[in-house]
Parts: C-alpha cells; sequence; structure tokens
C-alpha cells in the first residue's frame, strides 16, 4: 500500500519510524523534491502515474547495499517523461525503475547521467527497466547522449532504447582524467532497438572511453543485449578503454561493426551477429594490443573494409593517441563466420597507417565466403598473423594457403538455430555448440511496447479531390498514410503546402490532372514529414522570384522519405531560379527517389543537398535513386555535398540509370556528387551538357560510371581530394561523341 507523502512528518520522524522502509507517493516535481531530500536507506519514491512533462529530475542520496533508495513508478510503464525532461543521479546504491521517455528531449547533453554534477558521482546504482524512447533533439546535429554512465559499479539492465536519431552516443562509459576510471559497469539484458544512418560520426549505440584515457582498465562488461538495427555508424559498440567483456550479445541487420577502437586486453567472445546480408553489417574490427576475439558465430554479414565480418587494422607507428595502435598479439580463435563477404588484414594501409599485425594469432575458426568465393583480403604484410587450424569451404584460388584447410563444407542448423559443420572432425572448429542466442523476451523492459510504427505512404484512406478544390484545405485535413487523388484538371497552390505526415499525392486513374504552382513553392516538409508525388503535373512556369519546389524545414523528421514517380516539372527557366528538393542543414533523408519524372526549365538543382557546409561528414540523404527520368535545361540534376574526411558513415548512395540530361548545367557540371559513397551511373544520356562530376574526400567511395553516352558533352570528372594516385573509378562502356 503506497503511502501519501506527508513530508513536514516525514522531517520530524523518529529514529524507529525512519528505519522502516516507505513508499512515498509524490504528484509533481515540488513534492518530488522534498521527497528525494528526505528519503532515508530502503525507501521508494514512487511518481505518480501520468505525464511528467518538462521534469528536469535530480535523485540523490545514500543508501546502502541492503537498502538502496528507490525511484520507480506507481505502475512501471505509466509515468512518461516528456517534453524538456531528463533525470540525473548522484550517490550511492540507488536503483531507478519503470520509466518511460518520449515525447521530447533532453535540454542537456544528456538523457540520464550518472552523475548530479562533475563532484557527485553515482556508484553502485542500477537503472533497470527503463525506456528512451525516440526521445531526439529535433536538429540531428545537436548531440546528446541517451544514458551517461559516470562512477563505478553502475548497471543499466532490462531497459530498452530505440529510435535515436541525433548525433551522441546512445549509451556511454565516460571516463574523464580525474573521474574514476576503473569502472566496472556492466550493461546487460537490454534492447537496443533500430538507430538508423546518422549520416555522421557520433552515431555509436555504445561507447566505453574516449582516446585520451584509453590506455587504463574500465572492466565493464557487455552481455546479453540485442541490438536490433543499430545502424548509426560504423562503430555499433566503440570500446576506447582497457580490460573490458562484450560478451553474448544478439546483432540483428545492423549496419557496422564491434570496434576496439582505442585500448588493449578486452576480450570479444560468444556474441552471435546475423547480418541478413544488410548492406555493410559487420563483426568486430581489431586495433591495438592483446585483444581477443573468440567463440563468436557471425553469419550473413555483407560489410566489407572496416565493416568486415573480421577486420584487423594496419596501425600508425608511433601513434598519438587518438590514432591507429599497432595490433600485436590479437587472438582470433574458434569463430564461425559463414555467407560473410570479408575478413580484410592489415586494413586501411596507407602511408600513414603502415604497421602491419605483428605476433598475432588466426586459430580454429570456421569460414565460408559469400556466393561461394573468398573473403579474406589482405592489404599489406600478414606475416605477422599465424594462421593455424582453419577451415574454409573450398574456393578456387584461395588467398590464404598456410593454416587454413580448404574443405567442402556440409553444414546443418542445430537446435540454437546456428549452422555447425556435420562433419564429426571438425567439432573443435568455429563457434562452439553451446551458444544460446539472447532470446527477445529476456531483454528490454517486458512490460513496454513501442507504439505502432507511422502510418506507411498509402496505408491511410484514399481522399478524392475534385479538380479546383483547395488542395491544401485537404493536405491540412489528411491523416498519415493518407492519399489525396486527384482528378482530371488544374488545381492552384498559392503558398506552399506543410507536410506533417507520410502523405501521398497522386492522380485518380486515368486523370493527368495539373497543379499550378504560381510561386514555385509546392510543399514545405515539417516535423514527422514525408511526400510521394504520382503521376501529376507541377507547372510553376509563372514563378518570378525564386524559390524551391519542396523545401525539407530545419527539424523536419530525421530520416524522411520524398518520392516523386511521373511527376512532370516545369519551371520558369531563366526567369528565376527553381531548385526542386533542396534539404536543409540538420535533416536526413532515409530516401530520395525521382523515378519516371520529367524536369524542364529548371535554373537550380533539381535535387539540392549543399546547405550543410562543416567538414564534419555530414550529408542529406542516404540513398538518392534517380531513375527512368529527363531533365531538359536544368541547372544540376543533383548537388550533393558531404565535406570533410570522417570515415564513421556508409552513405550517400546515389544511383541514375536509364536517365538523359539535354541544354542542362550550371557552370561547370550538370550533376555533382562530392562525397558520396557508392555512386553508380548507368546507361544514361548526356546531351549539349556540362559534365558529370563525381569527387571523392573519403573513404573508398564506389564509384560506377557505365554504358552512358555522352554527347556534346565533355567526358565525366573524378577528382580526389585527399588520396594520392590516380582517382578511384570505374568508368567503361561509355560512348562519347562530339565532344566539346
Ligand atoms: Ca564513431
Amino acid at each position: 500500500m503506497l503511502l501519501r507523502a506527508v513530508l513536514m512528518g516525514a522531517i520530524g520522524v523518529s529514529a524507529a519510524q525512519a528505519a522502516q522502509a516507505r513508499d512515498i507517493l509524490v504528484a509533481d516535481q515540488v513534492e518530488y523534491k522534498a521527497a528525494v531530500k528526505a528519503a532515508k536507506p530502503g525507501d521508494s519514491i514512487v511518481l505518480r502515474d501520468g505525464e511528467w512533462r518538462d521534469a528536469q529530475l535530480v535523485f540523490t542520496g545514500a543508501g546502502t547495499a541492503d537498502a538502496p533508495i528507490t525511484l520507480t513508478a506507481q505502475t512501471k510503464g505509466k509515468v512518461l517523461l516528456t517534453g524538456a525532461s531528463n533525470l540525473r543521479l548522484g550517490g550511492s546504491h540507488l536503483v531507478v525503475s519503470g520509466l518511460v521517455f518520449k515525447r521530447g528531449a533532453s535540454p542537456t547533453r544528456e538523457v540520464i547521467s550518472f552523475r548530479r554534477d562533475s563532484k557527485t558521482l553515482a556508484s553502485d546504482t542500477r537503472v533497470t527497466e527503463i525506456v528512451i524512447d525516440g526521445f531526439s533533439k529535433p536538429d540531428r546535429r545537436a548531440e546528446d547522449i541517451w544514458v551517461a554512465l559516470y562512477g563505478t559499479n553502475n548497471r543499466v539492465d532490462h531497459s530498452h532504447f530505440e529510435g535515436k536519431t541525433n548525433a551522441g552516443v546512445t549509451l556511454a562509459v565516460i571516463r574523464k582524467a580525474g573521474d574514476p576510471l576503473d569502472n566496472r559497469h556492466r550493461i546487460d539484458h537490454n534492447y537496443f532497438g533500430p538507430r538508423p544512418p546518422l549520416g555522421s560520426n557520433g552515431g555509436e549505440t555504445i561507447r566505453i572511453g574516449t582516446s585520451e584515457e584509453s590506455l587504463s582498465d574500465s572492466h565493464t562488461v557487455v552481455e546479453r543485449n540485442i541490438f536490433d538495427r543499430t545502424s548509426g555508424e560504423v562503430e555499433i559498440v566503440s570500446v576506447k578503454s582497457g580490460g573490458n567483456i562484450v560478451r553474448e550479445n544478439l546483432v540483428l541487420s545492423s549496419q557496422g561493426a564491434f570496434v576496439l577502437r582505442h585500448g588493449n586486453g578486452n576480450l570479444v567472445e560468444r556474441n552471435i551477429f546475423l547480418g541478413n546480408h544488410v548492406p555493410d553489417s559487420g563483426g568486430v574490427r581489431i586495433i591495438n594490443r592483446d585483444q581477443i576475439v573468440r567463440f563468436n558465430y557471425m553469419e550473413g554479414l555483407a560489410g566489407k573494409d572496416f565493416k568486415s565480418a573480421i577486420t584487423v587494422m594496419n596501425g600508425v607507428p608511433n601513434s598519438v593517441i587518438n590514432r591507429y595502435h599497432q595490433v600485436s598479439n590479437a587472438v582470433i580463435e574458434r569463430n564461425s563466420i559463414l555467407d560473410s563477404a570479408r575478413i580484410t588484414l592489415a586494413a586501411g594501409a596507407d602511408a600513414e597507417r603502415s604497421a602491419p599485425p605483428v605476433a598475432s594469432k588466426f586459430t580454429g575458426n570456421l569460414v565460408s565466403g559469400a556466393k561461394g568465393t573468398d573473403p579474406f583480403r589482405a592489404e599489406d604484410d600478414i606475416g605477422g598473423i599465424a594462421f593455424a587450424g582453419n577451415v574454409e569451404a573450398a574456393v578456387e584460388q584461395p588467398l590464404l594457403t598456410n593454416g587454413v584447410a580448404q574443405r567442402d563444407l556440409q553444414l546443418e542448423r542445430a537446435a540454437n538455430g546456428l549452422l555447425y559443420p556435420t562433419d564429426p572432425a571438425l567439432a573443435e572448429v568455429g563457434a562452439p555448440r553451446d551458444l544460446v542466442p539472447v532470446k527477445r523476451e529476456e531483454v528490454g523492459a517486458p512490460w513496454y511496447r513501442p507504439d505502432a510504427a507511422e502510418a506507411a505512404f498509402g496505408a491511410g484512406r484514399t481522399v478524392e479531390l475534385a479538380a479546383g478544390a483547395s488542395l491544401a484545405d485537404a493536405v491540412g485535413a489528411s491523416r498519415a498514410g493518407d492519399t489525396i487523388a486527384l482528378a482530371a484538371g488544374a488545381y492552384e497552390v498559392a503558398a506552399p503546402v506543410a507536410i506533417h505526415h507520410r502523405l501521398t499525392i497522386a492522380a485518380q486513374a486515368g486523370a493527368a490532372p495539373v497543379v499550378h504552382v504560381a510561386s514555385g513553392a509546392f510543399a514545405r516538409i515539417e516535423a514527422g514529414g514525408g511526400l510521394r508525388l504520382a503521376d501529376l503535373t507541377l507547372d510553376a512556369r509563372k514563378a518570378a522570384a525564386d524559390a524551391a519546389l519542396i523545401a525539407v524545414g530545419a527539424g523536419a523528421a530525421p530520416n524522411y522519405e520524398i518520392e516523386m514517380k511521373g511527376v512532370s516539372v516545369r519551371g520558369p527557366g531563366q526567369a528565376a531560379r527553381l531548385d526542386g528538393v533542396v534539404m536543409a542543414p540538420g535533416t536526413f533523408a532515409n530516401a530520395i527517389e525521382l523515378l519516371g519524372s520529367s524536369f524542364a526549365d529548371m535554373s537550380g538543382a533539381v535535387v539540392l543537398g549543399t546547405g550543410e557546409q562543416q567538414p564534419k561528414g555530414w550529408y542529406p540523404v542516404e540513398r538518392l535513386e534517380i531513375a527512368g527520368s529527363s531533365f531538359i535545361r536544368v541547372g544540376l540534376v543533383a548537388d550533393l555535398l558531404r565535406k570533410g574526411t570522417d570515415e564513421s558513415t556508409f552513405g550517400p548512395y546515389v544511383s541514375m540509370t536509364g536517365s538523359s540530361v539535354s541544354d542542362s548545367g550550371a557552370g561547370d557540371a550538370s550533376l555533382r556528387l562530392s562525397g558520396a559513397q557508392h555512386s553508380e551511373i548507368f546507361g544514361n544520356s548526356f546531351e549539349n551538357s556540362a559534365p558529370l562530376v563525381v569527387i571523392h574526400s573519403v573513404g573508398k567511395p564506389e564509384t560506377r560510371i557505365v554504358g552512358n553516352a555522352f554527347r556534346a558533352t565533355p567526358a565525366p570528372r573524378v577528382e580526389e581530394l585527399s588520396y594520392k594516385g590516380p582517382p578511384r573509378a570505374k568508368l567503361a562502356g561509355n560512348f562519347t561523341e562530339g565532344r566539346p
């Protein structure tokens, strides 16, 4: 039975009463503060069910191992911390449980902090059955950490974290000079749910330390968590300290890898990585000394280079603390690496990273490449890695012939769902039989079910709109997932319509509607918005001032989508500058697709993503797809910029196929891709236009320009900003005629 706090009474209680543990129900922040002040070991402060808006809670106290002080919800899951809310912990033997952070963001740089301030850290404190769901700052560049672990002997368990879309690690162990470094934290049985690509560094799910203090041991344990589609950046778990254990986690369809980035003597064992062939899904990347990677199971990992199933990096001789220490004494033993694209050794070798791995062992591993290929690659001398007792599914010309036996490998699924060789002679090769994949019901807050995913395009009602009716009114009245179906005839848009949810605007069957956009500004994507346009004409020929046809506003939903299919856009030519999709800095699209559409007389860029000028690797769209479309007298088909040399991200991915560009090009380019990681330009025709320009800034960009026709158009230009050597691009089967 809960007792309502009688605060004056609480202050005046006798010693006998104080010894009695109490449940103190509090209804607002004033009562909460008083209850914290008065709390004694064994007490529970209970937040009344309901919404706690803009609650910046500070929870301090000194419990004991036998009688901690608890902060919890009247009903687990029924206390929602919304708006500008956060929680700071200081003291010892505190327990927090049952709270949900959603519909808001922390006003500070942390949501849950294991310190009240720089002098008051938390120790022996547990956060359990907590939810942080979508509690992201709207500008993805604004950085925060959802759970910041300071102090020692703290535990985060059975909690649920998903939907972080702004910069900053989901859960970080902070190790600052002057603070305790021998942390001994435990992070276990949590559900780390989907984290979409951030499009920059700072999208790690877990980080333990930073380079500065990385030569000391944290002794943090990360075990039996699920990482489900945690695809924020190349590091899912970034270990930047020594003596940690990462054990028995389950990683599902996630881009990136567990990375032993800094610090020595870490153990990564018995983890299960199931990539499901998701692009850039990786396993473990090894740097530094004395790292042990053993008994892990990896299947269907599609990642290459730094996202390989196993990556052993080259180091920098006499490396400074924040670069790459040479790999020495690594033990890579009895892992199963199956149906996976790559194992990359001496990875990242270049003029700076010139120290190959030494005194290391690769022993007893079971290997099969994806699609029957040999996954092994060596980018430098691998004489410092001793290979013994490994077995590889036979390939014709294996890279490694000593210590890696080629076998006709027969595998079957065991009761634990994992593949093992049928040959009893191979019982001691690859991952052990007693692995037990973590089950979903073992992790997270058992009472929490996330909101249903936002309605998909086309999932809602179809609203037919008669010709001449107000499109703005129809959009205003629409709900998520709806389709507004336009009739044959004309519509007017006087001011840009605000799109707040996923919305489709399409022609009714057989109709060819025309939307007159006198100002040129058709729509504005606001928070939560996404837009699909199909089979209609946007007529902006009368636009007299510069405009963006579709503007993506700052604070728009991260990871939004825009698709134009069968859309015809007519611009004002040189009378005013008209751009197509214009992305504000700080926004990020999962996909922008131009399919079977035509764009004419637009002197700006049809897709404009150059707003972010800081050289930090931010870019505006993960995937840009242009197919079967035509561009006539446009300034640029697309202008994309990812600036800087950060290596933490995957995209952008750009593909342009079966399209035509004529009489186009502002200045020196008709299509400019700067910093894209994957560019596929296949089967297009360029006529009487400025050239296609691809600028490589970082990483190992894959650029393929194949089977295009260039008539009265200069040949494509590929530039390298930092790589020394000839431009890295495949140009083949292109047809050039009447080259000016
Ligand atoms: Ca990173």
